[in-house]
């Protein structure tokens, strides 16, 4: 069965000012597309075909180019959009606000962790907050479409929250402001999601 560009739960101007609709739609319609069609099609006929994006990547062999780039886009970006939502306002609490705490000491001190992660990544990337068996929490970043449910990335467990440092995520708006657009992706992120994530993977 062939993977689905997913659809949003929210329209493509939602995000604004934080991030534009002009952005939001190119983004998700032209790039997302774009990694999914690749994907469907390099997986077509081989014995990924039936397996879960979540599976593919686990077990992946690096070496498998078209694969590692668009089965990375595919799960990417369908993780980002999820983990934003223009009512994101809202506080970071519960289980997944003790790990962060735990592991950061501050909240503050995760956002300059994982802003820093975000700002460094050169080139082409996404910085992540993952989670460990057990509970632990952990910031790192990927280049390209690379992910933390590949093997030999730079952080392990699973991804519950993403941000993309590619340009294509932030120019029109902030040109090459990549510092303002993470810090503008702070007012955005959907901490209830994060959390389910982070007590379903846990
Ligand atoms: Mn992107």
């Amino acid at each position: 069965m062939a993977f689905e560009l997913p659809k949003l739960n929210y329209a493509y101007d939602a995000l604004e000012p934080h991030i534009d609709a002009r952005t939001m739609e190119i983004h998700h319609s032209k790039h997302h597309n774009g990694y999914t069609n690749n994907l469907n099609a390099a997986i077509a006929g081989t014995d990924l075909e039936n397996s879960s994006i979540e599976t593919i990547l686990g077990n992946l062999d690096m070496s498998n180019k078209a694969v590692r780039n668009n089965g990375g886009g595919y799960y990417n970006h369908s993780l980002f959009w999820n983990v934003m939502n223009p009512e994101g306002k809202e506080a970071l609490s519960g289980d997944l606000k003790d790990a962060i705490l735990a592991a950061y000491g501050t909240f503050e001190d995760f956002k300059t962790t994982f802003s820093k992660a975000a700002a460094t990544q050169f080139g082409s990337g996404w910085a992540w907050l993952c989670v460990h068996k057990g509970g632990k929490v952990e910031v790192c970043s990927t280049p390209n479409q690379d992910n933390p449910l590949m093997s030999g990335v730079s952080c392990g467990g699973t991804p519950i929250l993403g941000l993309d440092v590619w340009e294509h995520a932030y120019y029109l708006n902030y040109q090459n402001r990549r510092p303002d657009y993470i810090e503008a992706f702070f007012n955005v992120i959907n901490w209830s999601e994060v959390e389910k994530r982070f007590i379903a993977s846990k």
